[in-house]
C-alpha cells in the first residue's frame, strides 16, 4: 500500500492543572451546534471533564472511536494513591456507558479537533481553557494509505447495530419519501 504524509494532531492533557471548571465542555458542544453557537449543552461535548472532588480526580477525556461492543472485562487504575473509575480513561463511544453519545438520539460523538472551514488556529477547548490544561501540537507523520470512513458511515453502523438493517432502511426510505 502507498505510504502517504498526513498531520497527527495531539492535544497534550496535563491534568494536575484542571479545576473542573468544565468551561471545555462549554465551548465544545456551543461550536458542534447546528448552527453554530445557537445552543450549548456539555451533554453533547466531545470533551467530558470526570471529576471526583473528594478523590481529587479532575480528568478531561477525548471523545474517540464509536465501538459496537463492550470490552470482554473492564480495567480500574489506582494511580499515586488516586482510584479512577472502571474505563475511566477510555476514549470509546460504547454501549457499555452513557458518555460521548448525542443525548436525544444515543448517535455517537466523536472529537474531531475542531476540523472547520476555515480551520482555526487551535482547538475551541484548548484556546478557552484558561489553566492551560490543553496544549495543542502538531507534526507530519508518514503512514500507509487508508480508507477515510465518514461520520455518516459511523452513525449508521450505530443504528444498524442498535435497530437491525431492515428497520434503518426502512426508516431513511420512509423520510425520503415523507421529504420529497
Ligand atoms: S476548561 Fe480546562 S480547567 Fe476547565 S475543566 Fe476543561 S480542562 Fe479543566
Ligand atoms: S478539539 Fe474540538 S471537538 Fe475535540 S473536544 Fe476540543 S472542542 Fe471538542
Amino acid at each position: 500500500m502507498a505510504k502517504i504524509s498526513r498531520k497527527v494532531k495531539t492535544i497534550r492533557v496535563d491534568a494536575d492543572k484542571c479545576n473542573g471548571c468544565r468551561l471545555c465542555e462549554v465551548v465544545c458542544s456551543a461550536f458542534h451546534a447546528e448552527p453554530k453557537y445557537s445552543s450549548n449543552n456539555p451533554a453533547r461535548s466531545r470533551i467530558q471533564v470526570i471529576s471526583h472532588r473528594l478523590r481529587n480526580i479532575w480528568l478531561p477525556v477525548f471523545a474517540g472511536e464509536y465501538t459496537p461492543a463492550e470490552c470482554m472485562g473492564r480495567d480500574k487504575y489506582v494511580i499515586d494513591g488516586k482510584e479512577y473509575d472502571e474505563c475511566g480513561f477510555c476514549r470509546a463511544s460504547c454501549p457499555s456507558r452513557s458518555i460521548f453519545k448525542e443525548p436525544d438520539s444515543g448517535l455517537p460523538l466523536k472529537c474531531d479537533m475542531c476540523e472547520s472551514d476555515p480551520p482555526l488556529s487551535e482547538p475551541m477547548c484548548v484556546q478557552w481553557c484558561l489553566n492551560d490544561v490543553l496544549v495543542y501540537e502538531e507534526r507530519e507523520e508518514e503512514v500507509e494509505e487508508e480508507i477515510k470512513v465518514g461520520d455518516v458511515e459511523i452513525g449508521l453502523d450505530a443504528l444498524v447495530n442498535k435497530y437491525g438493517l431492515q428497520k434503518v432502511m426502512d426508516t431513511v426510505a420512509r423520510i425520503a419519501k415523507r421529504d420529497n
